[in-house]
């Protein structure tokens, strides 16, 4: 502040009980003692302005030397006094009998001096003190708060004073951009007229500021403030002396980008899980293996599945534990450990957990790289197709059957009629009289024999027309139909037909599938006794114990090599053989089928001892199948 005078309400200034006390009496001996001892200052002066009396505060103020007192007048003692309001105001007291009270600088003495004058009968008597430390802390005060406000109106957030009536007494240059964009004036507003119903209840606002006003804590917060604003702030609400101080910052950017963040966090990890569980699930075998050994580093449940060995068990595992055919592997580890990447490679091995069993896979093999573009990791794509490979081949056959089947039921048919004119031509020359006994006898075995022809070709014939219709047939005449077929066959490769029907039922069937299964259910059998044996087919009338349907059994039962336990657990399955080429392992697959569309079962017992050896299949069928409709 600057130096200079303050008024300080002259009129209103009454005196008080020492100052009447001083203008009511000469200065007596009592009363000097008493102002001695005070701790204001006191001057007496008299009409020509000399200095009669100061007491020791007075002096000490004053700098008055004893030997100055009754000598020198005021204005010689004190010269920066003259032409100043003071002067002004004693000589108003001198003349006028009032009054004065008076705050000014003393340039001199460098102090601020607060002083009161009143007339005495002698001339005017002053009362004052040095007040300058006074004035340095108000100075002090005032400096702290400009600067404080410099800060504040320099900071990047909004404060905002308020007091006790929740009105703005103060905001800083931000808080007037956020809060009064509109060309709203907040100064001496309430808070609350900014505050629409809707964000009045249970707002984070009101809840925190009157917890801050209230119980003069300090509150920390963010919330959205719609209309107007439509915009996120974090505030801080500091009780202060009068009320609180409002710290608050426009958050909407951070929190659009938290918000955005988060959404892209949640969006990762959806596809990674949705990646993670195609990986997992994927009907191709997947696997990642290291660049140098070709270890197992993941794999997934279809790759675990085709090589038999689960997927924590394979882990670390080397390509060589687990594949028989090392050669293939060698080959494409060096182009693929190059950076190659290797398509649709057809790949023949063994596994090490189903010796025997060569299985074919579609192999795929890309290099990952690293950032320096060396192979880090080499992953691998499978497809097993071993099922198609087999099928394949068993196309090619089943086209080749097929194609005989259609010439064989052509050539029969061709024949048919010339083989009807032999048999009448035969049985005319039979009636020829004087026919010699003996070309006779030839006519008639010539006549036996073409009958058999005629069979096999009318039932070559029928084998191949395909029905559509289920007809009814007995037990022995579907095993003869059969029978009759390889009874070439049979004789050649020594082999003992025995057959016997105790039944005469007829059950209805779709014959030529039945036949098929009889087929292959024979041809096995053939195919078990290489070195002859005894074929034994029986047929009898039978229950299905589980329904109680009355049926019929038919057993082929041969004396050949048995099976293996595991050839016992694998035989119904699709390209199951022990034959090799010879085999295309369809027909028990084939043959199953066709009996469970017949409601019917077929079962088999082997054994492999060398005294007891061979296999028994019982097929049976009901009589009447729920399933077939005539
Ligand atoms: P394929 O005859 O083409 O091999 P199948 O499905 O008819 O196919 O038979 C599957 C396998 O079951 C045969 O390869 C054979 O090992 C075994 N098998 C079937 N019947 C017999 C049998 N009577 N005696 C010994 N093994 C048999
Ligand atoms: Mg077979």
């Amino acid at each position: 502040m600057k130096p200079g005078v303050e008024d300080k309400q002259k009129s209103e200034a009454r005196p008080s009980a020492l100052e009447l006390a001083v203008m009511a009496a000469d200065v007596t001996a009592d009363l000097r003692w008493v102002l001695d001892k005070l701790p204001d200052g006191v001057l007496f002066m008299d009409r020509e302005w000399r200095i009669t009396y100061a007491n020791e505060t007075g002096r000490a103020i004053s700098r008055l030397k004893p030997e100055e007192l009754n000598g020198p007048t005021h204005w010689e003692l004190f010269p920066a006094a003259i032409g100043t309001e003071q002067e002004q105001r004693y000589r108003r007291v001198m003349e006028q009998r009032v009054m004065e009270e008076l705050e000014f600088f003393y340039p001199p003495f460098q102090i601020w001096v607060h002083l009161r004058a009143v007339p005495i009968s002698s001339g005017i008597a002053v009362i004052f003190s040095d007040v300058t430390e006074l004035h340095q802390a108000q100075d002090e005060a005032v400096k702290l708060t400009t600067e404080l406000q410099q800060v504040f109106e320099a900071t990047s957030d909004g404060v905002a004073v308020l007091n006790r009536e929740w009105r703005y007494t103060y905001l800083n240059r931000r808080a007037k951009e956020i809060l009064e964009g509109d060309g709203r004036k907040l100064l001496d507003q309430s808070l609350w007229n900014m505050f629409p119903e809707t964000i009045y209840d249970g707002s984070p606002f009101v809840e925190n500021f009157y917890r801050t006003m209230n119980d003069r804590v300090a509150t920390t917060f963010e919330a959205y403030y719609p209309e107007p604003f439509c915009r996120w702030f974090r505030l801080e609400a500091q009780p202060s002396l009068d009320g609180l101080v409002l710290f608050f910052r426009d958050i909407t950017r951070s929190k659009q980008y938290e918000a955005e963040l988060l959404a892209e966090k949640a969006e990762t990890e959806r596809q990674k899980a949705e990646l993670e569980a195609v990986y997992r699930t994927a009907p191709v075998g997947l696997a990642l293996f290291d660049a140098k050994e070709f270890r197992y580093l993941r794999v997934n449940d279809r790759q675990s599945e085709v090589v038999g060995i689960r997927p924590e068990e394979l882990l670390g595992m080397r390509i060589e534990d687990v594949v028989m055919a090392p050669a293939v592997p060698n080959l494409f580890r060096e182009r693929v450990a190059k950076g190659e990447a290797i398509r649709d490679m057809l790949y023949e091995t063994e596994l090490r957990t189903r010796p025997g069993e060569v299985r074919s896979f579609n192999v795929n093999y890309s290099p990952i790289l690293d950032e320096a573009g060396e192979v880090r990791a080499i992953s691998a794509a499978v497809l097993e197709v071993t099922q198609l490979r087999k099928a394949e081949r068993a196309l090619v056959q089943s086209e080749k059957l097929a194609a005989v089947g259609r010439l064989a039921s052509s050539i029969s048919h061709e024949i048919n009629n010339p083989l009807e004119a032999i048999t009448n031509l035969l049985y005319l020359a039979q009636g020829v009289d004087r026919l010699p006994e003996e070309a006779r006898s030839y006519l008639s075995l010539a006549q036996d024999e073409l009958a058999r022809v005629s069979q096999i070709a009318t039932q070559t014939l029928r084998f191949h027309r395909q029905a559509n219709k289920p007809s009814r047939v007995t037990a022995a005449q579907l095993v003869d139909a059969v029978l009759n077929l390889f009874a070439g066959r049979l004789l050649n490769s020594g082999i003992h037909v025995e057959a016997g029907y105790g039944t005469a039922v007829s059950i209805l069937c779709f014959e030529n599938d039945i036949r098929q299964v009889l087929n292959n259910l024979i041809s096995n059998a053939m195919d078990a006794m290489r070195t002859g044996g005894r074929l034994f087919v029986r047929a009898h009338d039978a229950v299905n114990s589980e329904t109680g349907e009355a049926g019929v059994k038919i057993i082929v039962a041969d004396t050949g090599t048995g099976m293996s336990s595991c050839t016992q657990r694998r035989l119904f399955e699709p390209f199951f053989t022990t034959k090799e080429l010879n085999g295309n392992g369809l027909g028990l697959w084939i043959s199953r089928q066709i009996v469970e569309r017949h409601c019917g079962r077929l079962t088999f017992r082997s054994a492999q001892g060398t005294l007891l050896h061979g296999t028994v299949f019982a097929l049976f069928l009901p009589c009447e199948s729920s399933e077939l409709q005539a």
